[in-house]
């Protein structure tokens, strides 16, 4: 949200968009956290989450409770599905290739866990096109892989050690990127500016939003007021938004 705000493309780019996750965070922006507002998030997570009536009369239910404990990517991946991250497209010699979206991306987290989030833009290892890619069977023919990142990328980054790792690998906040260049279409690149990590702490998220002029917030819904830290917290990073510069 701090990110159409702060970037006017961004906030044209919510505004047009035709799903409602977008549309929610404009009607935030313009009308606040409004009655309106809320019903239409309770209604928008009423489609994806079992919904159950909370307090009933005989004749009518007063209220529902909608259980929505989930992880920060499988409530992207379901909210933000019209709006990936990548567009693919692998143009093969013999059968009609295919397109598909990547609406998250993820990295190597071997990497990322034996040399920190400050690796990421290598670890993501984001190039296109790729060439002469064995087709998927029973296919005998070579594709062309095309990677068109989008608007915005969203990075999963919740990255264990080993799986018997309870948390995920923290970090320092000044040690995450502020920009990636993601290289497609034949050495053009794009650049992309940091504007949110997602943490997530004993059960819970926080969002840490950086602002255009370079202060962290931390917004967290257990806080009535909207802190600010430096570079130096230290966070339990899920979750990264980048947007297009
Ligand atoms: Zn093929």
């Amino acid at each position: 949200m701090t990110a159409a705000i702060d970037d006017v493309n961004y906030s044209n780019f919510l505004k047009e968009s035709k799903n409602c996750t977008p549309q929610l965070v404009c009607n935030i922006i313009e009308k606040g956290a409004t009655q309106a507002v809320f019903r239409e998030r309770a209604l928008l997570l009423k489609n994806l989450y079992s919904c159950q009536p909370y307090m009933q009369t005989k004749i009518q239910v007063v209220s529902y409770v909608i259980d929505a404990v989930d992880n920060i990517a499988n409530l992207a991946k379901k909210t933000l599905f019209s709006e990936p991250s990548v567009c693919n497209t692998e143009i093969c010699s013999l059968c009609d290739g295919r397109t598909y979206n990547d609406i998250l991306i993820a990295p190597n987290h071997k990497i990322i866990v034996k040399k920190g989030f400050s690796y990421l833009k290598t670890v993501l290892n984001f190039y296109s096109p790729i060439f002469r890619i064995k087709c998927h069977e029973p296919c005998m023919g070579v594709y062309t892989w095309l990677r068109r990142p989008q608007i915005h990328i969203m990075i999963e980054l919740d990255i264990r050690s080993n799986l018997q790792c309870v948390t995920g690998h923290s970090c320092l906040i000044k040690e995450m990127p502020t920009t990636l260049q993601l290289e497609h279409d034949k050495n053009i690149s794009s650049k992309y500016k940091l504007v949110g990590i997602i943490d997530f702490n004993s059960g819970h998220y926080i969002a840490y939003c950086l602002r255009t002029n370079g202060i962290w917030q931390i917004y967290d819904d257990l806080n009535s007021d909207i802190r600010t830290c430096s570079s130096n917290a230290r966070i339990n990073p899920h979750f990264a938004i980048y947007i297009r510069c």
